[in-house]
């Protein structure tokens, strides 16, 4: 490594920075990764679209430990602030990776704004987004009765009237989490047959509270301010259907934000990036992945949390049996 010349600055056309790690997105998993790194004095980086992640648009995050509540926004300002608190960490945001290639001494970053960047490591912490019904009603009544996380947003419906929307396994554990707040949950399932676990199936299906729907087509959801119900179509009969509720959840899967690095790594039979979970390292070496995007089981904020710093203290000490930190310059 060459040591860098007092002249040079940081992009300094006859210098280009080496990093030590880059860590991609910015949401609990990329923040605590940047915090962790930069009090390791590794040369690290971090480029994200914006800081908070998914969890930005609750209304209170109530797990968040240290945290009796906390609204998403708030999150993610000390999410920010603990970031900026950090002496030596640069941040890049807004910005979008498009790209990653390998190089020779590790690989080459390209942004949406047209930075490139080199580095030794990699880590992804670029979560995921939820799919979504596309139905009118949902992205206008987003956060106001209609959720994408029961875990988080099941407490809000106590004593009230709620459906959910997918009868895969995240949909089952939804109708779970919401039984021990809202008087009744309609389980609706587009197929012919729930798919989720037999054994929560038959739990769900004992439950006086829980009516299942299945063969229906979400086509609406209704309300103003808030939901006030939601309109199916019933695949059988053909008929249009209507339930006045006041909370949805669909759980129809997520989609991981991978697309930048899909061809170096391995992923899992859901597209998220696969990892040894002791280490959080991925099929690719140099690159880790923690949090909603790669393979971990359970996806909340505190555990994309942990597990980025774990990575970063594998990358931490991966680097320096390599030969250490500290970044470099290439001419
Ligand atoms: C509505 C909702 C409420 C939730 N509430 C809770 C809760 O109360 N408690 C809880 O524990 N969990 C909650 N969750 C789950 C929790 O939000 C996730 O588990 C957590 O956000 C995952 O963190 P992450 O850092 O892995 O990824 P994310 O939070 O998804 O963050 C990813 C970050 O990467 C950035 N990004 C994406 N692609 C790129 C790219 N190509 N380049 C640069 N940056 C990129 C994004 O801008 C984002 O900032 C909730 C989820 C949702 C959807």
């Amino acid at each position: 490594m060459e040591a860098r010349p007092a002249s040079a600055g940081r992009g300094s056309p006859a210098y280009n920075m080496m990093y030590d790690l880059v860590i991609v997105g910015g949401g609990p998993g990329g923040a605590a990764a940047g915090v962790y790194a930069a009090r390791k004095k590794m040369k690290v980086a971090l480029i994200t679209e914006s800081f908070g992640g998914q969890s930005v648009v609750s209304a209170g995050i109530e797990n968040w430990i240290g945290t009796k509540s906390v609204s998403g926004l708030d999150f993610a300002k000390m999410l920010e602030e603990h970031l900026r608190a950090q002496e030596d960490i640069d941040l890049l945001q807004p910005d979008l990776v498009e790209k990653v290639e390998k190089a020779k001494n590790g690989f080459t970053i390209s942004t949406k704004e047209g930075k490139k960047l080199e580095t030794k490591t990699i880590l992804v912490t670029t979560g995921s987004s939820r799919k979504k019904l596309g139905v009118p009603g949902e992205k206008e009544l987003d956060a106001k009765g209609v959720s994408y996380c029961s875990t988080c947003d099941a407490p809000i419906f106590k004593n009230k009237v709620v459906a959910v929307i997918g009868g895969g396994n995240a949909g089952l554990e939804a109708v779970v989490d919401l039984l021990a707040y809202a008087t009744k949950v309609y389980l609706l399932e587009y197929g012919d047959k729930l798919k989720g676990d037999p054994i929560t199936q038959e739990k769900i299906e004992k439950d006086k509270k829980v009516e299942i729907i299945l063969n229906a087509q979400t086509t609406k959801i209704l309300g103003d301010k808030f939901v006030a119900g939601f309109k199916y179509k019933d695949l059988k009969s053909g008929q249009e259907k209507e339930l006045k509720l006041d909370g949805i959840f669909v759980e129809i899967g997520a989609v991981p934000n991978i697309s930048f690095v899909k061809d170096l790594v391995k992923l899992s039979a859901y597209g998220e990036i696969a990892v040894d979970h002791k280490t959080q390292q991925t099929s690719q070496p140099g690159i880790w992945a923690a949090g909603d995007s790669s393979d971990v089981l359970y996806k909340q904020n505190n555990i994309s949390a942990g597990d980025a710093v774990k990575a970063v203290l594998n990358i931490y000490e991966t680097l320096n049996k390599e030969g250490g930190t500290r970044g470099g310059y290439t001419k």
